[in-house]
């Protein structure tokens, strides 16, 4: 009988969460609720069949991003989504045997892409309220070690990790890639980026999901030491991103103005809701991110379950304990929330006689 790969048959299944017709706003997959740039809506209708009869080309669009970043194409390889470059890079690295250091909790990706490589995942938890814990990543390594993940910030906390304590890692770990996830780079502002080439091991990953708006479009960027980067050309589809994506790009890097703007209203409404979550005695960690980790404790599910009635999706983290994530949106839609969560914990029975 045929079977697959026995690390491929002992894996679970990931299931992103199911969205329903009944969801009016789903605030839990950190997508924006706002969209993307109307210049990129308006490339994307101008598109002509000639856009789809051809093969895509990457050249030119990893030119365009190099530039925006400031590294040069070589080291720096455009990927269908962040995702396509965890996967890349568990694929070069990680022989079956070899180690993966991550800290939990954290983006679940990074153990599925390493779990493909029959790599031993090496799971450091987060030291108090979430933070970085550094002596202990540092304490994890060996000489199997051969991905370190460092999520900055980190999803689902949104807590950020200092450059010290990136820099100590990479230092520690010669043998390893260190993959320093900035997805939610706009929201944060701080990026390593201006050591990629002068530290061989960090390669830096990017993605238009979050900021930008466009999951929808699969576009992601890793950057590293350029003769790191020519081996994940090598294995990359020559044909990873789609026409609409490249075709895209210069219009989303181009305006400027409206990520800053959508990012300017997120860090409004992140703090209005925190602050509102707060009154209500749910605590909250200060986040760096479009979305915040706040802990229903004992009535998670109860709360979970009204707002999904009320057609409110959240997303449940189970990795931490009582938490739920909560994607930011517009500022009337955080408001939409706030109003229906305090009619749900009005609502005798279930969610009654709280302890939070
Ligand atoms: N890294 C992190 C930390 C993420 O949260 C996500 C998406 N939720 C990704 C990578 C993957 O993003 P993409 O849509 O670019 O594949």
């Amino acid at each position: 009988m045929l079977k697959a790969r026995q690390c491929v048959r002992e894996m679970r299944e990931y299931h992103s969460p199911l969205s329903s017709p009944d969801i009016e706003l789903r605030l839990d997959m950190n997508e924006s609720t706002t969209g993307c740039s109307p210049r990129v809506l308006a490339k994307l209708n101008s598109m002509d069949a000639s856009t789809l009869a051809q093969y895509p080309r990457r050249e030119a669009g990893e030119k365009l991003v190099a530039d925006f970043l400031g590294v040069a194409s070589q080291q720096l390889l455009l990927t269908n989504g962040a995702d396509e470059a965890i996967d890349l890079l568990c694929r070069a690295y990680l022989e079956p045997e070899n180690e993966i250091v991550i800290v939990v909790p954290t983006f679940a990706m990074y153990e599925v892409f390493a779990q493909m490589e029959n790599a031993k995942i090496v799971r450091v938890p987060t030291g108090p309220d979430f933070s970085f814990p550094v002596q202990r990543v540092v304490d994890a390594l060996t000489d199997k070690s051969r991905i370190v993940v460092i999520c900055n910030p980190n999803n689902p906390t949104g807590v950020d990790v200092p450059r010290s304590a990136i820099m100590q890692v990479i230092q520690a770990a010669p043998q390893a890639a260190i993959l320093l996830d900035e997805a939610y780079f706009d929201f944060y502002g701080q990026t390593m980026l201006d050591q990629v080439g002068k530290l061989p091991n960090l390669f830096v990953a990017r993605t238009f999901s979050k900021a930008y708006g466009l999951a929808g479009l699969r576009l992601g960027v890793i950057a590293g030491d350029q003769e790191q980067m020519s081996v994940l050309r090598r294995m990359a589809s020559p044909f990873n991103i789609n026409a609409f994506a490249m075709e895209c790009l210069a219009e989303a890097l181009a305006d400027r103005q409206f990520v800053a703007d959508y990012v300017a209203q997120v860090v409004t409404s992140r703090e209005w809701l925190r602050n509102e979550l707060e009154q209500l005695n749910f605590k909250c960690w200060p986040s760096h991110g479009n979305f915040i980790l706040c802990r229903f404790g004992e009535e998670k599910k109860a709360i979970l379950d009204a707002l999904r009635a009320r057609g409110i999706a959240l997303r449940d983290r189970p990795d931490c304990e009582g938490c739920v994530r909560i994607t930011i949106g517009k500022q009337e839609e955080m408001e939409r929330l706030m109003a229906e969560l305090k009619q749900a914990l009005s609502q005798p029975p279930s969610l009654k006689h709280v302890t939070r």
